[in-house]
């Protein structure tokens, strides 16, 4: 308890002193690519039909003629990604709820395979969306991984989670994933642990269901994370929030998954062969076009506005959706690479070396060995190697790296005046910016 407690305490300080954009604006200037370097694409559709109380990302409520502008200036920027010279291998189209619209998702899948010579196509949804029609349509664009945000089974918890009436009940939810089993070549199912009133027994019956029942190829297990902007809705909604239990419950689904499951990742458990889990964790770098995506490329992060009308003005004037970037130095991008890689439990030692000229190990000695000697980290066939005691640590700091990232979220919502303002015109501190039917006044909309 006290090793997670200091782990847990180090990495907060860690993240929160380097989770920052710089201030200087970027404007839109997007990377360039590098020759011989593989990347990923990361589609970002922010439209939710119901915001969920718990939910840190970026998302705002679905609104016909808005979501339509947006998809067009979508399409606008993916072009703009081509004409730059990029090339990408995957695709993955994140929420929000990417098939809000399911023709023009459809439509921007098309014109990505024009352009680009993708080979794997993941899309995330919800279960009320999984109808004949909209998993049709999606066969046909070419989607091999389908996941489906279940978070639990329970119908107490999903309606505390204000899921129940809008995305369905545990009975509605077990009878779509049956409907789709096979259409995919991954269907994958997003689940929740570590709710405030989660008991063992209702986690125990959701790996009942999904190992025993629904079978789906792969269950991605997160614990449960918060973000400032969402903590008082939580709380009111669904309990407080505690990490006291999450390990009880993490070695609880760990044990269970074994039933016919082989770890993918610290939180996502796998049949056969899987395709993309976390795509940050799956490929070095990748781009993110639309609303509130961020990038990785060549060392810098970068993220595109939070505005969904400030994005749809910049790419309409020619731009990409960026307004902030930082340059990561090398000891933060060993750090970054230390985490993600040995997340998805092995990294191949020559290969990292080469990437840091022979630095990783005479950098990171401390963390490697402290990790070995916890038990945590073995050195086996050229590999650094998590072990199952070691898989917890991995969950600890990726729930700490993604709450890091939440709180950069709420820092970028927090700009989105700022943004309208420098983009739309010269206002001097002090005045008040009001533009009606906008998510932008007053963060409306925005959660
Ligand atoms: S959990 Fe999913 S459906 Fe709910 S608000 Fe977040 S992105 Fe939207």
């Amino acid at each position: 308890m006290l090793i997670e407690w200091l782990v847990t305490r180090y990495l907060r300080h860690i993240i929160g002193a380097h989770m920052r954009f710089d201030d200087e604006p970027v404007g839109g200037r997007p990377p360039a690519p590098r020759r011989g370097h593989e990347y990923l694409l990361y589609v970002h559709i922010p439209f939710c039909e119901v915001l969920c109380p718990f939910c840190p990302f970026h998302r705002v409520r679905f609104r016909e003629p808005r979501a339509s502008r947006y998809f067009a200036a979508l399409r606008q920027e993916i072009r703009r990604y081509h004409e730059r010279g990029f090339d990408f291998s995957g695709v993955y189209v994140g929420g929000g709820t990417p098939t809000v619209v399911p023709e023009e998702l459809a439509e921007t899948l098309a014109l990505i395979r024009s352009l680009y010579a993708v080979n794997e196509i993941s899309v995330e949804t919800n279960p009320n969306h999984l109808r004949a029609e909209v998993v049709s349509l999606l066969k046909s664009a070419g989607v091999n991984r389908l996941s489906v945000g279940v978070q639990s089974f329970d119908d107490v918890l999903l309606k505390e989670m204000g899921r129940y009436d809008s995305y369905g009940s545990s009975a509605f939810i077990v009878e779509r994933l049956h409907s789709v089993q096979g259409v995919f070549d991954t269907l994958n199912a997003d689940m929740m642990f570590n709710l405030p009133h989660q008991t063992l027994a209702s986690l125990q019956n959701d790996l009942r269901i999904l190992t025993d029942n629904v079978k789906v190829d792969q269950v991605s297990f997160y614990p449960l994370m918060t973000a400032p902007s969402t903590r008082q809705a939580m709380s009111l909604t669904m309990g407080e929030v505690t990490f006291r239990r999450e390990k009880s419950f993490y070695k609880t689904i760990l044990a269970a998954m074994k039933r016919g499951y082989q770890p993918s990742s610290a939180w996502c458990f796998s049949r056969g062969k899987s395709m993309i889990d976390e795509y940050i964790v799956d490929y070095d770098e990748y781009v993110g076009v639309g609303s509130g995506a961020f990038s990785y490329v060549d060392g810098t992060m970068y993220s595109s506005t939070f505005s969904t009308n400030c994005y749809i003005d910049q790419v309409d004037g020619g731009r990409t959706g960026i307004t902030a970037a930082r340059r990561l130095d090398p000891r933060e991008q060993m750090d970054y690479d230390f985490l993600m890689k040995l997340f998805s439990l092995s990294m191949d030692k020559k290969a990292i070396e080469a990437k840091y000229h022979g630095g990783f190990h005479r950098t990171l000695w401390k963390e490697l060995l402290t990790f070995k000697l916890l038990g945590a980290l073995v050195e086996e066939g050229g590999r650094y190697r998590v072990t199952e005691k070691g898989m917890y640590y991995w969950v600890m700091m990726m729930r700490e790296f993604f709450m890091g990232v939440n709180r950069l979220r709420d820092t970028m919502r927090s700009r989105i005046r700022e943004e309208w303002r420098s983009e739309h015109m010269a206002v001097k501190p002090g005045d008040i910016v009001q533009r009606s039917g906008t998510e932008d006044t007053a963060g409306r909309g925005v959660s």
